[in-house]
């Protein structure tokens, strides 16, 4: 069965501000979106403790760029979500870095260029660079797989996913080029490397790459 549900007035905001955004270093969405991946590891890591059966001993997050679709897939094999919690955390901003963004571009009346590199503005950054988003998960709570997608604007859908073992797929239709803006770019594996290499250097897990060629 598949559910259409529109995203709550504040995350309407907030996507039509990524929607829009001109803000120059869009490339941050990599981090933010491995960043996610490295805590849902880290979360299963800790569930395992009190449930071995979920345990794994090849955690990693891999990034793939497909040239002749124009996706980008960051995999994790961490936790996954439950449809309650692909609801409750991509459908609503329950973040606190999120509300802190919005409130700081109502109160100093900046335009949201100036101040959205300094907040962990998180999974919604995804639509800076990608006209639609989806997200294949396989929780380790009810051991159930969803499929969520959005093309961003008002709504989002959820229907019943077929991935086999734990963790979430992000897929990303990265946006046509334009003369100022060339989203292809994040299609080269060399790019991808360097921007791992500058934003994620820290993350513990190990990060592969592989870029399939035409
Ligand atoms: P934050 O990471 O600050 O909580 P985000 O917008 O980056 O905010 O992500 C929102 C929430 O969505 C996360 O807190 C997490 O619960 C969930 N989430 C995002 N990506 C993943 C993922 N790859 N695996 C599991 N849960 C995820
Ligand atoms: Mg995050």
């Amino acid at each position: 069965m598949k559910t259409t549900k529109k995203f709550k007035t504040e995350t309407k905001r907030l996507l039509d501000m990524m929607i829009n955004s001109i803000y120059t270093h869009k490339e941050i969405f990599l981090r933010e979106l491995i960043s996610n991946a490295s805590d849902a590891i880290d979360k299963r890591h800790y569930l395992s403790l009190t449930d071995t059966n979920i345990a794994s001993s090849d955690y990693q997050i891999v990034v793939e760029a497909d040239e002749e679709k124009k996706t980008i897939t960051i995999s994790d094999n961490g936790v996954g979500m439950t449809v309650e919690e692909l609801e409750n955390n991509l459908g609503t901003i329950a973040k606190s870095g999120s509300k802190e963004f919005l409130e700081a571009v109502e109160k100093e009346n900046t335009p949201e260029v100036d101040i959205i590199g300094q907040f962990g503005v998180g999974f919604y950054s995804a639509f800076m660079v990608a006209n639609k988003v989806t997200v294949l998960t396989k929780s380790v709570k009810d051991n159930t797989s969803h499929l969520f997608t959005s093309e961003g604007i008002e709504s989002y859908t959820i229907e019943d996913g077929d991935k086999e073992d734990y963790g979430t797929i992000i897929t990303l239709y990265l946006k046509d080029d334009t003369e100022d803006e060339k989203f292809t770019d994040y299609l080269e594996e060399y790019k991808i490397k360097e921007l791992i290499k500058k934003y994620s250097d820290y993350v513990r897990y190990p990060i592969k790459t592989w870029v399939t060629k035409l």
